[in-house]
């Protein structure tokens, strides 16, 4: 009986596997034609200043409705288009249609945000990325300081002067980069300290836990001192809960992005929820000048 089980759990798993390697070659091969039948689209997630809760920017974040297999979650797909190499067009896709977005809603009237663009090594590393992200911003129209781009931790692993180098050009240019994941990788502290870095954002693994494992608290609180000492900003990933907003806001962290404010929304939704913003805060300074 144990025998057949045993044989019975090994099928099954085979047949996992053989599901998992089975859509994995699937995608790769449909992804090669996605962008060109719009299946791509993009997802904005709203970041929030920690104390007035005001939205300053937000991240792009790519999604995938496959006809068959449905939505595509980014971290399904993204390792195979990095592996495939589609990552390259895909990436400079998202940059495009993120710094037009972000001109078009500065030409609605939400004119200071920031729209933040996830980077993989592989497209950081290409020759020419400075050229793309020149002629990208160039014919959209976006300002650069309401551009940032975000990497990891893992693409300075034996690439760190050209990533020096890079972050430096984008510094000139005055397009914001940000070090995402933050704590997930193995970047140096002395590595840190040459890069030209605006922002850190803190993996959401820590603020999981920051209520219920006190070393999480302690991590978070020694990150924060950190970037206050090197003169950046730090942004809190992954806040589901009024706890964890609360501790963040008491320890003086300068954003928060998490489903605790706001999921990642389409175009429209996040458009509706600016105008609500805006207008409440029209109203409080209309009540602001009623008391006084
Ligand atoms: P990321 O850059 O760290 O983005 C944050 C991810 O955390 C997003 O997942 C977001 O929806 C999720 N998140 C934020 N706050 C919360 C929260 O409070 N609770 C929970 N449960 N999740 C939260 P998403 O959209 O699935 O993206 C996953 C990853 O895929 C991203 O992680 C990023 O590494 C990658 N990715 C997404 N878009 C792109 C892209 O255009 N290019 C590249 N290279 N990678 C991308
Ligand atoms: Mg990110
Ligand atoms: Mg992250
Ligand atoms: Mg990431």
């Amino acid at each position: 009986y144990a025998k057949s089980q045993g044989r019975n759990q090994v099928q099954y798993y085979t047949a996992a596997l053989n599901m998992h390697s089975f859509k994995h070659f699937a995608l790769s091969n449909d992804l090669r034609k996605a962008l060109a039948k719009d299946e791509l689209f993009i997802q904005y997630m709203p970041r929030v200043q920690a104390q007035t809760t005001e939205i300053l920017g937000v991240e792009a974040l790519v999604r995938w409705n496959h006809p068959d297999w449905g939505l595509v979650s980014p971290a399904e797909f993204v390792p195979i288009a990095e592996e495939t190499g589609l990552i390259i067009p895909i990436g400079e896709w998202v940059l495009r249609e993120a710094c037009k977005q972000n001109k078009r809603w500065q030409d609605m009237g939400f004119t200071s945000m920031t729209v933040s663009v996830n980077f993989s090594v592989k497209q950081l590393l290409q020759q020419n990325i400075l050229q793309t992200i020149d002629r990208i911003v160039e014919e959209t129209g976006l300002s650069p300081e309401y551009l940032e781009i975000e990497i990891t931790e893992s693409s300075f692993i034996s690439n760190e002067k050209e990533v020096i180098h890079l972050l430096d050009e984008l510094k000139k240019r005055k397009i914001k980069v940000s070090l995402d994941d933050f704590g997930t990788g193995f970047s140096s502290l002395y590595l840190l300290k040459q890069l030209s870095l605006d922002t850190i954002k803190i993996d959401k693994s820590f603020v999981e836990e920051i209520l219920t494992n006190p070393v999480n608290k302690s991590i978070i609180e020694c990150i924060l001192s950190l970037a206050k000492a090197m003169n950046m900003n730090v942004v809190a990933e992954g806040v589901e809960t009024a706890e964890q907003y609360a501790f963040l806001k008491s320890k003086e962290c300068d954003e928060i992005q998490g489903y605790y404010f706001s999921r990642p929304l389409d175009i429209k939704d996040l458009e509706a929820l600016l105008k609500s913003k805006q207008m409440n805060t029209q109203l409080a300074i209309r009540n602001q000048a009623k008391i006084v």
